[in-house]
């Protein structure tokens, strides 16, 4: 079905009717139809429908690039071009205990390029990078595009959250298809996540596309396509894309929550962080910087304190004391091992949902986070454990949260008598 562009507007039941019985749209029709939605002529019953249709006849090159396109058409797109720096960003699709973007922005930043941050807050088992940095005291995620240009232009780098006049029409597609069972598309995550990046306006883009099981992607081809489809878009957008495929079978580092996870981030600008959270921030940070074209090295800024002080000027110039104390929670509970061997598996989703149902995640957007809760993993697989030694220590605002958490990490720890194969966290390149 395709249609002139000056035919009458479609119907949006005749646009449902086509791709459900798999005929290619228009790029007309595609943008008459989000920008419809986006104004409320077309009824959110019509677009879960029409969703529900993509998620199973998914959407062609064109259709995509139209779809992309007209979801950036519904907003505005941020003009960064009086930044004196290259601009670079880096995006992940979400994983358990993935602080990455509190150490790699100014990392980066410290490195000579500027990192435009636009992030969002987290919904279900994964934290959202606002909620995080919320902890620290003072410190704000709703800053103005002026504000958001300026200290882009002077400090380097900026994490604030995503104005509502970016990629409208995602945010109004994204609430319904996280409410009809539509997320699961690589079309559509692909489109929703790249109008917002393409607004943005950053010049370079690299992706952390997480793949296992606390992950979006459960396996590789599927994580793999969709790299390859965000990058296709990035780059027909003039905005240079690369990704990486990282594995997220295991928590990334040792800390899962909110004040816990910016507690380990400071660590790890100070050079004593985790290892796979280490190896991760490096292989972005190098190649955000190729993308930028800075020959730099990202190891030497985290070991001679350069991205920390970096850090502290970001925190700074959004108002956030980087001197405060970060809040705490009053009650813990261990999680030990019930015999000795080697610890051979730490579930994601399990921890993550752990860390969710102590307090540190939400269930719908409105709700608020605990700051302090969590889950710390004071081992992780590839570690020798005796019996009765701690593996996981579990802290909440309120103690009858802890039965939940525990029903969560039921089958998710598994202790052997042998020593299991630890893989890279850093699994292929893209691009
Ligand atoms: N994140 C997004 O921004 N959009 C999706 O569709 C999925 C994850």
């Amino acid at each position: 079905m395709t249609r002139g562009a000056d035919s009458n507007p479609p119907a949006a039941v005749d646009l449902i009717r086509a791709k459900r019985d798999g005929h290619e749209l228009s790029a007309s029709d595609i943008g008459w139809l989000i920008d419809a939605y986006t104004q409320g002529v077309v009824a959110d019953e019509q677009m879960s429908a029409m969703a529900m249709a993509i998620v199973f006849r998914g959407l062609g090159p064109a259709e995509l690039r139209a779809w992309t396109d007209a979801m950036i058409g519904t907003g505005q797109r941020l003009d960064l071009s009086s930044v004196p720096a290259p601009t670079v960003d880096k995006h992940s699709t979400g994983g358990v205990g993935d602080k990455v973007s509190l150490i790699l922005a100014p990392l980066v930043a410290s490195c000579g390029a500027a990192v435009p941050q636009l992030s969002g807050r987290g919904l279900g088992h994964t934290g959202g990078t606002l909620d995080k940095l919320e902890t620290v005291p003072g410190w704000r995620a709703g800053i103005s595009g002026q504000e958001f240009v300026h200290l882009l232009s002077t400090v380097g780098c900026v994490i604030s959250a995503a104005g509502a006049d970016l990629a409208p029409a995602d945010r109004k597609l994204y609430a319904l298809r996280d409410v009809t069972g539509t997320v699961e598309s690589i079309p559509l995550i692909a489109s929703s996540i790249m109008s917002k990046k393409i607004a943005e306006g950053t010049q370079s883009l690299v992706l952390d596309v997480k793949v296992g099981s606390g992950a979006f992607m459960r396996d590789i081809e599927n994580a793999r396509e969709l790299a390859q489809t965000m990058v296709r878009l990035g780059t027909e957008s003039g905005v240079r894309t690369t990704a990486l495929l990282t594995s997220m079978d295991v928590p990334l580092g040792r800390a899962v929550g909110n004040a816990v996870e910016v507690a380990e981030s400071i660590e790890t600008l100070r050079g004593a962080g985790p290892a796979d959270l280490v190896e991760v921030t490096l292989a972005l940070a190098r190649e955000m910087l190729a993308l930028a074209g800075i020959t730099a090295d990202p190891q030497a800024a985290l070991s001679d304190g350069r991205a920390l002080a970096k850090y502290r000027e970001m925190i700074a110039g959004q108002g956030g004391d980087p001197d405060a104390p970060l809040p705490t929670a009053p009650h813990s509970q261990l999680v030990t091992a019930e015999s000795a061997g080697w610890l051979r598996r730490l579930d994601a989703m399990a921890v993550g949902t752990a860390a969710w149902r102590l307090g540190a995640g939400r269930a719908r957007k409105e709700d608020p986070v605990s700051a302090g809760a969590g889950v710390i993993c004071l081992a992780k697989p590839g570690d020798e454990v005796r019996a009765g030694q701690s593996l996981l220590e579990l802290r909440a605002d309120d103690p009858d949260k802890f039965a939940g958490a525990l029903d969560a990490l039921a089958g998710g720890i598994e202790v052997g008598p042998e020593r299991p194969v630890v893989a890279p966290v850093v699994i292929e390149r893209i691009g």
